[in-house]
């Protein structure tokens, strides 16, 4: 039986680049840090494993029945390359099996990760401010954006949670005001709704978006059209998408204008 490190290896179809082949690890711990967000840490084939920059997102592949792999994308919440030690924080509102899987998580577990990591996200070297709009599956990266923000750098941030107990402490150097919105409606109306009443702050600034797919586009329209900010200063990212399994990552909503 292959394992699902060496299914992971190969050249894509066309010739393209190959993919870095699939590194295959296990849990080493595993912590809850709030009622729906589950800190794994694994170690494995991690040496020379590209982590890629703040909030960067990568593959998992999880058994889950049998000789049955699936894959979804998931953030480098930390990544210690001398110890070798890869952290994942999973929240638990998904109905799908790679959710299921992280609720039972257990030291000795194996899975395989993605040979790199996407780069990740840090604001232009101009900007002043930045806000944030994101759900609870986008705290992990937004987390980590936070922890890698310089000093002289404004962050305003809104995060829809479905329950209180999942707000967390961010740490960072720049000076964060962090807006805790319960979600009420469809998923991410009140992360849309608060993008309407937002004022941005002077000067030249960025906006990070992650969260559900339609909501996602629904800040987008209203960030571009209405706030006037430039496409280029907007980063704006599916991280998952009602009613669909394993919704693509490369959804940026660019498709809607
Ligand atoms: C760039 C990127 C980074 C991400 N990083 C993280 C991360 O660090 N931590 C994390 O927890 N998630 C993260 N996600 C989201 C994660 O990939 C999805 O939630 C994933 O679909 C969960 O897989 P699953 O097998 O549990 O559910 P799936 O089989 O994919 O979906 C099953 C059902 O659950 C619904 N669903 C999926 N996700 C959610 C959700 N978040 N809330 C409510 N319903 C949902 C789907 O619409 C579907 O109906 C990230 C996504 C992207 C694109």
């Amino acid at each position: 039986m292959n394992t699902p490190s060496e299914r992971g290896s190969g050249r894509r179809a066309g010739g393209r680049r190959a993919r870095a082949p699939r590194r295959s690890v296990e849990v080493t711990s595993v912590r809850e840090v709030t009622p729906h967000l589950v800190r794994v840490v694994a170690s494995g084939e991690l040496e020379g494993w590209n982590g890629g920059g703040p909030g960067a997102h990568f593959k998992v592949f999880i058994p889950v029945a049998g000789d049955e792999v699936v894959m979804r994308t998931y953030t480098v919440r930390d990544f210690d390359r001398e110890a070798g030690l890869l952290t994942i924080d999973f929240g638990l509102h998904a109905d799908g099996p790679v959710t299921a899987w992280a609720r039972t998580a257990a030291v000795g577990d194996r899975f395989a990760v993605a040979g790199e990591a996407r780069p990740g996200y840090v604001p232009d070297a101009v900007a002043r401010w930045c806000l944030f709009f994101a759900d609870h599956c986008a705290l992990p990266a937004v987390a980590s954006v936070l922890e890698a923000l310089p000093a002289d750098m404004r962050a305003i941030v809104f995060v829809e949670v479905t329950d209180p107990a999942d707000e967390t402490e961010f740490s960072s150097a720049a000076e964060v005001r962090t807006t805790w919105l319960a979600e009420s409606g469809p998923p991410c109306a009140a992360l849309l709704a608060a993008a309407r009443s937002v004022v941005l702050p002077e000067g030249p600034g960025e906006v990070w978006i992650g969260c559900e797919a339609g909501a996602m586009r629904g800040i987008r329209r209203h960030v571009l059209g209405e706030l006037g900010v430039p496409r280029e200063a907007l980063h704006s990212r599916a991280y998952w998408k009602e009613s669909v399994p394993n919704h693509s990552d490369h959804d940026t909503g660019s498709d809607d204008g």
